[in-house]
């Protein structure tokens, strides 16, 4: 990719004052600020773009050395910073912070120092996913499962500190056990502080010693964990549950990661899901649609008996309220659907045959459907289109 011209980023003319650019682009950075822009991969491109822009613009030297040769005249410059690809949102914080902080009206959302004046750097263990498969009966109701998980766990014998016995570690003595250190560097803007990790102590604030010999200094080992959690009634295929703190615990007394709970859903025999209903496909004979009948239809609460008038056409839809699934963290419940379908033999004996071509004879059996029972088709079609 090309890059833009700096003054075309920060929407400046080319004799834009030290002052039009910092309003520029603070204008800029205000607009692609990633909070106000979360996810949003173009808003920060824009973001860093015009950091960039700023970084060579603000300073005279560089400014002049891009005006006579371009990009070419500012990469790799002596004392160029981050100027060039390769640089951060948290570089950009930790540059500019403070002077975000002249500007005024940063501090609402969380611009510049507060990120980079942080305190101690704190783990935080990573996030597990696994996978729980479950029968409609069990979404129906609920479920509480108890899942055998391997992961990181806090090491018992050090406490998870890392260090053996309590004299194992001592504070860090580059940065006195905060964890960061400050540089004050003078620029044309005015004095400018930069805060970064401590490279000693990793920005943890104390160094170990004596290392723990059961986890080697992590503070975390691999172990299985039996872990109970209970699956809301009503949930889907693909569904993601989040238990909070049951990851991998984090080295040397972090946060712990969270267990991400996938839903997998087995597929019911004779049930089909649409949403919250279910779906039954019953098969009656003839003469059961003809006489009528008493059928016996399976639910996820087990069987229901349903009573089937004579004369039931096939492709009718009975629907048994409440019989369906349940809504998610919801009192809403869906239907179960018996879609009725009547069974035409397939082979008959020669004296069945007979009665049959028979039954052809009689005016009974001559098609007669309702106006009601012809709208149906319109129904289907509908439902194509
Ligand atoms: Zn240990
Ligand atoms: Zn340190």
């Amino acid at each position: 990719m090309t890059k833009r011209d700096y003054y075309e980023i920060l929407e400046v003319s080319k004799s834009a004052s030290e002052d039009e650019i910092k309003k520029a682009y603070r204008k800029q950075a205000l607009k692609y600020h990633p909070d106000k822009n979360p996810g949003d991969k173009q808003a920060e491109e824009k973001f860093k773009e015009a950091a960039e822009a700023y970084e060579v613009l603000r300073d005279p030297q560089k400014r002049q050395r891009y005006d006579q040769f371009g990009h070419a005249g500012v990469r790799g410059a002596a004392g160029g910073g981050f100027s060039g690809a390769g640089m951060t949102i948290e570089d950009i914080f930790n540059q500019f912070g403070d002077i975000f902080g002249d500007f005024g009206g940063f501090g609402g959302f969380g611009f510049g120092g507060s990120r980079s004046r942080s305190s101690r750097r704190v783990n935080k263990g990573s996030n597990l996913r696994v996978k729980v498969s479950l029968t409609l009966e069990e979404i129906a109701k609920g479920a509480e499962k108890k899942l055998k998980v391997n992961k990181y766990v806090s090491c018992s014998a050090c406490n998870g500190t890392g260090a053996r016995g309590n004299d194992g570690y001592t504070t860090c003595s580059t940065c006195h056990g905060s964890g960061h250190i400050t540089r004050v560097t003078n620029t044309l803007l005015g004095q400018m502080q930069t805060t970064s990790a401590c490279p000693a102590c990793n920005g943890e604030g104390k160094i170990i010693k004596d290392r723990c010999t059961t986890c080697h200094g992590e503070g975390i080992i691999k172990d299985n964990e039996i872990i109970k959690v209970n699956i809301p009634a009503g949930v889907a295929e693909g569904m993601q549950l989040n238990v909070s703190g049951k990851g991998n615990a984090a080295r040397r007394g972090g946060i712990n990661g969270d267990l991400l709970i996938l839903i997998e859903e087995q597929q019911h025999p004779q049930l089909i899901r649409d949403g919250n209903d279910l779906l039954y496909y019953l098969y009656l004979s003839f003469p059961q649609a003809a006489l009528g009948t008493t059928a016996e239809i399976p639910t996820v609460e087990g069987k229901v008996k349903i009573k089937i008038e004579s004369g039931t056409q096939p492709g009718k839809i009975l629907r048994l309220r409440g019989k369906g699934l349940p809504e998610v963290n919801s009192y809403g419940k869906g239907d179960l659907l018996v879609s009725i379908n009547v069974w035409i033999p397939k082979t008959l004996a020669k004296e069945e045959q007979k009665l049959i071509e028979k039954f052809d004879e009689s005016d009974s059996f001559t098609p007669k459907p309702t106006s009601a029972e012809k709208g149906f088709f319109e129904r289907i079609r509908n439902y194509f289109e």
